[in-house]
């Protein structure tokens, strides 16, 4: 069913908790409910959300939000190894996780507890611990808006990269809604173990159940990140920078420490941001309503609660500035900007 609220307030609808609002917000639980909304007759520009746990509204919204409560969840377990399971874009991407991993099926656990809907997560490609979205999904089903129909695309189609896909390119964002997913899960097991503090809570080779890597995944997350429903915060604010080797190697020399780092294969260098900003003595440094998180250093929060968007931004360009001069890197932030 649809529904429809103009000047909307949108402070409930981001994890941020920003006060913005839209001209109108419409939500909708079914393609049908697409296919009947007449686009020509709303205000532009439109924007998807889910739950709004990657955005910052830096003002209000001069257009249209269409909020997905598409909420199937179907899977097909014929005997095999490989089980297909279908979600609506709507669905909580941690309740995913969570019935999937009930159900002794490989796949999604090292992705629990991030905050989010299935429909963004394959907007996003999201990650954590080694795993991304991509690695599980096999397909993502779409209303195209230009043409006032359903579409689907295969994960190959998708050009997933690092928090990037084809769904992200400006053309794109206000002609596909996405109304579902569909995933590759396993019956066999297939623990991914060897990222970060996951591997302190396995021995090698003792067998593990995907119930177990999830808690541990939501031990570790819970220990280190805010949790939305107490903190304004939209996650990791910065994405990681990749550079060429050389770079790298002119930090280490000028730092004169061991700088953490991931070797890509085509010889570049990915650096931890959350590094940088803590060697910059970042931790916990408090501009108005906004600092950044005391155990992350990536994540920037809203620690008043009624922090305005202008305190975000100038947390976020002190950062940017001091990490381009002391590194010769310019951070970009992984939180899309409204
Ligand atoms: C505490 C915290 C921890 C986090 N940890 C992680 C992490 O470990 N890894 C990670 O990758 N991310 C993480 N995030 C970021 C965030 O959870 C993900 O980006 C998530 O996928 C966003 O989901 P959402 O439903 O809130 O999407 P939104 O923030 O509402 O939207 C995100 C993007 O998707 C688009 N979109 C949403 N729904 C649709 C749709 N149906 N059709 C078309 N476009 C759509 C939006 O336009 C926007 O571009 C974290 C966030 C928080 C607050």
């Amino acid at each position: 069913m649809l529904k429809r609220i103009p000047d909307y307030d949108l402070s409930p609808r981001n994890t941020f908790r920003m006060k913005a609002k839209c001209t109108l917000y419409i939500e909708y639980d079914s393609v049908k409910d697409l296919e009947e909304l007449d686009f020509d007759a709303l205000p532009r520009p439109l924007l998807s959300i889910g739950e709004g746990s990657n955005l910052l509204f830096t003002r209000d919204f001069p257009g249209t939000v269409l909020c997905s409560k598409i909420a199937y969840l179907k899977f097909f377990d014929l005997g095999l190894d490989e089980v297909p399971v279908a979600a609506g874009a709507g669905v909580k991407f941690d309740d995913l996780c969570a019935r999937m991993c009930a159900e002794g099926l490989w796949g999604l656990e090292n992705l629990s507890l991030i905050p989010g809907t299935a429909g963004a997560a394959a907007v996003q490609n999201i990650g954590a611990y080694g795993v991304e979205f991509k690695d599980i999904a096999s397909g993502v089903s779409c209303f195209d808006i230009e043409k006032r129909c359903k579409c689907s695309f295969k994960v190959e189609e998708c050009a997933y990269g690092y928090r990037d896909s084809f769904f992200k390119r400006p053309e794109n964002k206000e002609r596909y809604i996405i109304t579902g997913v569909l995933l590759r899960l396993s019956r066999k097991a297939a623990p991914r173990l060897d990222y970060g503090a996951l591997r302190s809570f396995f021995p090698e080779g003792d067998p593990v159940s995907p119930q177990e890597v999830r808690d541990a995944v939501i031990r570790t997350r819970r220990e280190k990140l805010p949790d939305p429903l107490e903190i304004g915060s939209a996650g990791s604010f910065f994405k990681n920078p990749v550079v060429p080797k050389e770079h790298y190697e002119a930090i280490v020399a000028a730092e004169g420490v061991t700088v953490p780092h991931y070797d890509l294969p085509d010889g570049s260098v990915k650096i931890p941001a959350a590094w940088m900003i803590d060697r910059l003595g970042f931790k916990g440094r408090r501009l108005g309503g906004a600092a950044v998180h005391e155990k992350q250093p990536l994540v920037l929060i809203n620690v008043t609660g009624d922090a305005p968007a202008a305190d975000i931004l100038a947390l976020e360009k002190e950062i940017c500035d001091a990490v381009e001069q002391r590194f010769g890197i310019r951070l970009h932030p992984e939180v899309e900007h409204l």
